[in-house]
């Protein structure tokens, strides 16, 4: 492949448009592949339940201080900061990638040089990073495989899991080392043919002097060689992603904008109970029909499968970088419960490949005799859960795990009756005396009696 790759490559100069061609071709090919993964995604939302998001303005300002920010990243100031220098990293170097496509396709050289110093800061500043994200994923590489790190581990860190961390780890570094073979041996070739250079390359001009004694056609070969392993490799990995846990590339950004506004404790109505409850409350609403849609809607209280989660509970499920932070705060799974925060948000994304297919090629009716609960999440771990909200507190994504789990004990305590004893006895006692308590209301002062206390 690499050899079919440098013969094409040598002859690309004697028939210039041959590499518009071939660039045209792997871009629409790119194109077309992203479009059916982007497919099916959008299928995949249409299955969700709807979730209401308003108040854009202070959306924005969250996005922009913890999603480019990095606010909860840099809480940990070492690995936070190296994680966050690549994400901006990343930032800076698409505007390069950006570049690479328009020159492909009009057979220009550095379209963008035209931007003047903004284009010298975004040459410098990409070179730079390339090599502090080289240098960051051997490290991590490093981390991922020799070191053992316990978030790293825990019964939902399949080696399938691990293998598609260390691949997507892997491509990332292999683009920076196109990237910057790219931009030495681009100043090395300027420099040879006397031409002016495009750009700074703080980095890369000193190891293009290393070249200084090869020829042109050489150093022109090996330009070539490097852009195309470069452009190739980002369409490759834009492809790779969607399949990913690296998903995230694309999905975290739009999932903290979306992410949760109100307190973390604070839990959502169920807008069906509240409506019994103001029946109760008001018997003679009782009498009038309610509109035909809304009876309609109450398919199922709570979340059993896949096509009960809000499109905001699977948003979450994309977004999770398996980092595994909310895992590691988590008082349930350090005191050795079976509860895994990052397994419930897993098991969503990994339940949805498994039984969106058939609902978009069988209808709403489909069942492949599972379920998300029972069948990958056990009741045990749904109620170990203490709702003190440290996993959505720790999440950098701002993913919210809580809210899945208590839609999923809503499901058992108000359709399976399945609560635990303890539950039961509360619930019965709220029906019975009005407090969660085994007393009557008329004896909660009993243990005032003899402190000379008036109820
Ligand atoms: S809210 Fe539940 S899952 Fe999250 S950290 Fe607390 S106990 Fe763990
Ligand atoms: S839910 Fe958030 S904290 Fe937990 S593994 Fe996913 S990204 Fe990390």
């Amino acid at each position: 492949m690499a050899i079919f790759l440098i013969i094409v490559l040598q002859n690309l100069n004697g028939i210039p448009m041959l590499k518009q061609i071939l660039f045209a071709v792997s871009l629409l090919l790119t194109l077309g592949i992203f479009a059916y993964s982007f497919k099916r995604y959008y299928l995949f939302f249409k299955l969700t339940k709807p979730f209401e998001v308003k108040d854009f303005g202070l959306r924005l300002k969250i996005m922009l201080t913890v999603a480019f920010g990095q606010k909860k990243i840099l809480r940990k100031p070492v690995v936070g900061l190296i994680h966050a220098l690549v994400f901006w990293g990343f930032l800076v170097i698409t505007i390069g990638s950006i570049e690479m496509v328009i020159d492909g396709l009009f057979r220009s050289e550095r379209v963008l040089g035209s931007l003047g110093a903004f284009y010298t800061f975004i040459t410098a500043s990409g070179d730079i990073m390339a090599f502090f994200i080289a240098f960051a994923m051997i490290l991590f590489l490093y981390r991922r495989i020799f070191m053992k790190v316990k978030r790293f581990d825990g019964i939902e860190m399949t080696p399938k899991s691990h293998i598609d961390a260390n691949i997507a780890l892997t491509i990332i570094l292999l683009l920076m080392i196109s990237l910057i073979g790219m931009n030495t041996f681009y100043v090395a070739e300027k420099i040879n043919s006397g031409e002016s250079i495009v750009g700074f390359y703080p980095i890369s001009q000193y190891i293009a002097a290393l070249f200084s004694t090869w020829s042109y056609h050489s150093l022109h070969l090996f330009h070539e060689i490097n852009w195309w392993s470069h452009i190739l490799l980002i369409f490759f990995f834009a492809n790779y992603l969607p399949y990913s846990k690296h998903f995230h590339v694309y999905s975290s950004i739009p999932n903290v904008l979306l992410s949760r506004l109100e307190p973390l404790g604070q839990l959502y109505n169920m807008e069906a109970i509240t409506k019994e409850v103001q029946l109760m409350m008001d018997p003679n609403a009782a009498f009038t029909d309610p509109p035909e849609e809304e009876e309609a809607a109450i398919e199922r209280f709570g979340v059993k499968d896949i096509e009960d989660v809000s499109w905001k509970n699977y948003l979450d499920s994309l977004a999770c970088t398996q980092c595994g932070r909310c895992t590691d705060a988590c008082p349930a799974n350090i005191t050795g419960k079976k509860l895994s925060p990052r397994k419930i948000i897993m098991d969503v994304r990994s339940r949805m490949e498994e039984k969106g297919p058939g609902i978009i090629k069988n209808g709403k009716e489909f069942s492949d005799g599972k379920s998300l609960l029972g069948d990958q999440i056990t009741a045990e771990e749904l109620w170990a859960c203490t709702t003190c909200n440290a996993c959505a507190q720790e999440c950098p994504v701002n993913i919210n795990q809580p809210s899945i789990i208590i839609d999923m004990r809503r499901y058992l305590v108000m359709e399976e009756s399945a609560a635990p004893t303890e539950l039961n006895t509360i619930f019965q006692n709220i029906e019975n005396n009005g407090a969660p308590w085994q007393y009557s209301q008329d004896d909660r002062m009993n243990w005032a009696e003899e402190l000379y206390i008036n109820a």
